[in-house]
């Protein structure tokens, strides 16, 4: 179990700009946006990372993706889109609730830094 600053914005402790919401998953826009569109999509349940998913998880993440998709819709990023995880230390993670980051509404350089 896991509780950091984004399950204080499941249980509305703390204002976030949602936009969208279902019963597994959460998605709201990045405090410190890196592109036009930056958005959080979250799972409700506290997982810390990547890392620790369990094979029980699969439609969850499968989930996830799903609704990844369908917030870029909501945003009307046509023209694509970057989805990331950061997973731990190496990989700049800085909250340990699974997250993934969408992107967009600009051109995105590679590699990342
Ligand atoms: P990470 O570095 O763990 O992959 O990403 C965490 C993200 O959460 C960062 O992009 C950061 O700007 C965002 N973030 C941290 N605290 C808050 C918050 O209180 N509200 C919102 N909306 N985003 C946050």
């Amino acid at each position: 179990m896991t509780d950091t600053i984004f399950g204080k914005i499941i249980r509305r402790e703390i204002p976030a700009d949602i936009v969208y919401e279902d019963e597994f998953a959460l998605a709201f826009r990045d405090v410190t946006p890196q592109a036009p569109v930056h958005i959080l999509v979250i799972p409700k349940q506290p997982i810390a990372m990547l890392e620790q998913v369990e094979d029980g998880d699969r439609q969850l993440l499968g989930h996830l993706l799903l609704t990844v998709k369908k917030v870029a819709a909501q945003e009307n990023l046509a023209k694509g889109y970057r989805v990331v995880v950061n997973n731990g230390e190496h990989g700049g993670q800085t909250v340990f609730h699974l997250h993934l980051h969408l992107l967009g509404d600009r051109q995105l350089g590679w590699p990342p830094g």
